[in-house]
């Protein structure tokens, strides 16, 4: 049996490989290009958030210094201010009260007031009792204010910290007497850059660092004085180890977890004189823009996955279709039945099929009334069943090639012969073609020549040649089931003279007529055998000598009781199988007993 090699099933399985590999390669490639657009998308969301947080900032600080000016214009409204310039003669209480007013009456929790004379020398601070140092070196701001006479803001560097102040001149007869300043710390403006996740470290230059005497906050980060009390320590230290100068200069610096962005605090000659350091954690900045991107790209890569199955699946439906046709056509091309068939059923048969199977017209109208070709096979000693050796039949007329297998198949009451054979077409799937190839001119006539072989030609019944087969198969199944097996022999008595008496015409009736009597009376599954002239034979399964006795008792009075033809009389010899002794001795046992019956009058039955 050959197995049946497609070829073609290589080029098809390539096709599918390459282009497994070809949607692999393009699916790395798009990821690549995917993650590449997702970090210039992340890249693009810091720059917005940065120029966004850098405008942020500025306003606010803008905003903080124009309300210091707007503070500082509110007491320098005051008509009396010059004078008590002028004299010197400054009410620190007064100016205690009106602070902690405005502190009450506006978002600044923390400002100061400085009232300075024209030679700017501070004469009054909020913050402390005692009166202050000659400022003209330490402030350019001042003098600016001195000299346009105007109000100023700005952010500065005084002997005590970094700080956002308004300055408005004090004017008495058109002269400037002295000038009014209000300070405010950036602790206001770290604190609401909090809200928008940015935590701040405002840090001062080192030249900057070195004015200042008294140290507000008492924070620095080596030679730098930090302005803001609320600069996270964790946040100090990693500008420690990475170098506090190292962030002057950028634009903004992607580190690790953190989103960095300095943003220089210029003086009003514009040099940079501190830097306000933003951090905030990258996971913080609008993931939801790129889970949305990543949503839409990996959404858009699914569907089009999705699209190429489906166009995939077609055209492996359209190539499969075709195979099947092919496949088809050529089992067509057969004069036998050929089936494909697995042990969970059939999956394909040729036309031929349904030139036998005639109530049918497709594969699908048979499947639904049958699972298997095998339902039509007939219950007969051998010819393949549906399970042969516990072994489905399929299965087993592959694994058994050598064996002649035939199936006899019985539909609408004609009976069929096949011989059959199964070559594999897929492993994987379980799939046989079966041949049936119709012998059942060939098989009718062989089985006609072995009943005549076994056959008496005068009775029709079974002759000497098949109680020899038959005997030897009763023995070993007798042997095998230990059940009881007996044998019955019988003789017409004084034959010779009915032929003589009556013509050997009427002796063949007489054979031929009790033949018939006595196969009437027995079993089924007795064995009746003519095995000499008017001599026979029974072979009764399953029956002791005792029943046996009976048995021939019940056909002797039956033969001597029907006087069909002529009357005549027989003789019996009964005996039952010893387990263990040969077919000759059984036989010989029966023959005694018969002679014994002869011998002692005929007409009588004899057990051996
Ligand atoms: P016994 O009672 O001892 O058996 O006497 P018998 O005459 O029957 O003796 P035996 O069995 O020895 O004789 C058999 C005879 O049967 C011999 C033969 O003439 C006759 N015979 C054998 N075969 C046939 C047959 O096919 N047709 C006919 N008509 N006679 C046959
Ligand atoms: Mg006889
Ligand atoms: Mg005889």
């Amino acid at each position: 049996m050959k197995r049946i090699s497609f070829l073609n099933n290589c080029k098809l399985l390539s096709i599918p490989t390459l282009i497994i590999i070809i949607i692999l390669s393009i699916s790395f490639e798009y990821i690549d290009v995917i993650l590449q657009e997702r970090q210039d998308l992340q890249k693009q969301l810091h720059k917005e958030k940065v120029s966004f947080i850098k405008d942020k900032l500025s306003s606010m600080i803008v905003t903080k210094q124009k309300s210091t000016v707007a503070i500082a214009l509110s007491i320098a409204n005051d008509d009396r201010l010059a004078d008590t310039i002028v004299d010197r003669n400054i009410k620190h209480d007064y100016y205690e009260e009106l602070i902690s007013k405005f502190k009450s009456n506006t978002f600044y929790k923390n400002i100061w007031i400085q009232i300075i004379d024209k030679d700017l020398n501070s004469i009054h601070r909020s913050w402390t009792n005692n009166s202050g140092i000659n400022l003209k070196p330490l402030r350019d701001d001042l003098k600016r204010v001195l000299v346009t006479k105007k109000p100023h803001y700005s952010v500065s560097v005084d002997d005590y910290t970094l700080s956002i102040k308004g300055m408005v001149p004090v004017i008495k007869n058109g002269e400037t007497v002295g000038v009014i300043e209000v300070i405010s710390h950036f602790n206001s403006i770290s604190k609401a850059m909090k809200k928008f996740d940015y935590n701040s470290v405002v840090i001062a230059t080192k030249k900057e660092t070195k004015k200042i005497s008294h140290p507000f906050t008492n924070l620095f980060i080596d030679n730098y004085y930090v302005a803001n009390f609320d600069a996270p320590k964790d946040l100090r230290e990693y500008l420690k180890n990475r170098g506090v100068s190292n962030y002057f200069n950028e634009s903004y610096v992607e580190d690790g977890d953190y989103l960095i962005v300095p943003y220089p605090i210029k003086d009003i000659n514009g040099r940079k004189i501190a830097y306000y350091i933003m951090f905030t954690e990258i996971k913080n900045i609008s993931s939801a823009h790129i889970d949305y991107f990543m949503f839409k790209w990996i959404a858009i890569g699914v569907m089009a996955l999705m699209l190429f199955a489906i166009l995939f699946s077609i055209y492996l439906f359209i190539v499969n279709t075709k195979q099947k046709e092919y496949y088809k056509n050529i089992i067509d091309a057969s004069t036998n039945i050929v089936i494909i068939d697995s042990e969970n059923g059939l999956t394909e048969v040729n036309s031929i099929f349904f030139d036998y199977f005639t109530e049918y017209k497709t594969i699908s109208e048979f499947k639904s009334e049958h699972d298997c070709v095998c339902e039509f096979f007939s219950d007969t000693d051998g010819y393949l069943q549906k399970y042969m050796d516990d072994e489905h039949w399929i299965r087993y007329v592959f694994n058994n090639p050598t064996k002649d297998n035939k199936a006899k198949v019985v539909y609408l009451e004609q009976v069929y012969y096949f011989s059959v054979t199964a070559s594999l077409v897929s492993k994987e799937e379980n799939h046989y073609a079966v041949v049936l190839a119709d012998i059942t001119e060939q098989e009718k006539y062989k089985l006609e020549l072995e009943k005549l072989t076994i056959t008496d030609p005068l009775s029709g019944i079974h002759n000497r040649r098949y109680f020899q087969l038959k005997i030897d198969d009763e023995i070993s199944r007798a042997k095998r089931y230990k059940h009881p097996l007996s044998l019955i022999i019988l003789d017409i008595d004084h034959f010779k003279k009915v032929n003589d008496k009556y013509g050997h015409k009427v002796g063949d009736e007489v054979i031929i007529g009790y033949s018939q009597l006595i196969g009437s009376l027995l079993r089924e599954e007795d064995s009746f055998c003519r095995i000499g002239g008017e001599e026979f034979i029974i072979i009764l399964p399953h029956i002791d000598k005792s029943a046996a006795f009976k048995v021939a008792e019940k056909l002797r009075v039956s033969v001597e009781d029907s006087k069909k033809i002529i009357p005549i009389t027989m003789s019996f010899g009964v005996v039952e199988y010893i387990m263990g002794e040969e077919s000759e001795s059984i036989f010989h046992r029966a023959d005694t007993a018969l002679y014994k019956a002869k011998e002692s009058g005929r007409n009588r039955v004899k057990i051996g």
